[in-house]
């Protein structure tokens, strides 16, 4: 078994290595004798995903979200519309995650016009939300840990759910306790970096999405030696709980 992994401007959005959660994704294929064929969408590349398992887009600040405007409207946005529609699983983090929305409306001002494949706007606040954090995540069955750092706030309308709900940190917009977005198959959410090596749990569970969404009666993946991860995740867990 195989996943067409398409990776959305590697170039561009590739803030505090979230290109790590691609590696993850195909070790983990690896490890249980299945294959990732990574294919990069950069700039100015025609996203066709027809054959696509899985869409994967990292975060960047807001000047390069403002220098993609101009190649992610039209086709792209159409392209990238239908396959969520169509049930294509999307992981998408912090910069990626606000394009899928409406807009963001800048702290200074300036109006980005987004995708807006999912419901939800953000609005940049003069305060930055920076650091570790955790919430809860019920799909998943456990907390996720994870680091954030933006000064957008998102706001969620009734059509699109939470990825989970904070426990410690500021996750959505540090007011209505929300973190990430879930619609279909798309998993949005502001955790950069190390997300899925750090939450192995999460990362078999979109896996699994993916692999249920291409193949029917999939299997369920089999279980991995994820010691070392889960004392990762258990540190961080615990150091995060002493913090509120
Ligand atoms: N530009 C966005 C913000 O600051 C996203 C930042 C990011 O991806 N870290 O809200």
């Amino acid at each position: 078994m195989e996943l067409n992994i398409y990776h959305l401007y590697p170039d561009v959005l590739n803030l505090y290595g979230d290109r790590g959660n691609v590696l993850c994704m195909q070790r983990r294929l690896e490890w249980r004798g299945m294959q990732a064929n990574i294919v990069n969408v950069p700039i100015g590349a025609k996203l066709d995903a027809k054959n696509c398992d899985l869409i994967f887009i990292g975060g960047g600040q807001d000047f390069e979200q403002e220098v993609l405007l101009d190649d992610l409207k039209g086709e792209k946005t159409a392209e990238l519309k239908a396959a969520i529609e169509d049930g294509v699983p999307v992981l998408a983090i912090c910069g990626g995650y606000q394009m899928l929305g409406q807009y963001y409306k800048t702290w200074d001002g300036q109006q980005c016009d987004f995708t807006g494949a999912l419901d939800l706007y953000t609005v940049g606040s003069e305060q930055r939300m920076i650091g570790n954090y955790m919430f809860s995540c019920e799909e998943a069955g456990c907390n996720i840990v994870g680091f954030e750092n933006h000064s957008g706030k998102t706001y969620l309308s009734e059509q699109v759910a939470p990825l989970g709900m904070m426990l410690s940190g500021n996750g959505n917009n540090g007011e209505d306790k929300t973190e990430g977005a879930r619609y279909k198959n798309v998993f949005g959410t502001y955790s950069h970096g190390s997300l899925l090596p750090k939450n192995p749990v999460l990362c078999d569970f979109i896996l699994q999405t993916a692999l249920n969404h291409r193949y029917d009666g999939a299997e369920p993946l089999a279980p991995l030696d994820d010691t070392l991860e889960l004392n990762a995740h258990r540190y961080m867990q615990e150091r995060l709980s002493h913090n509120g």
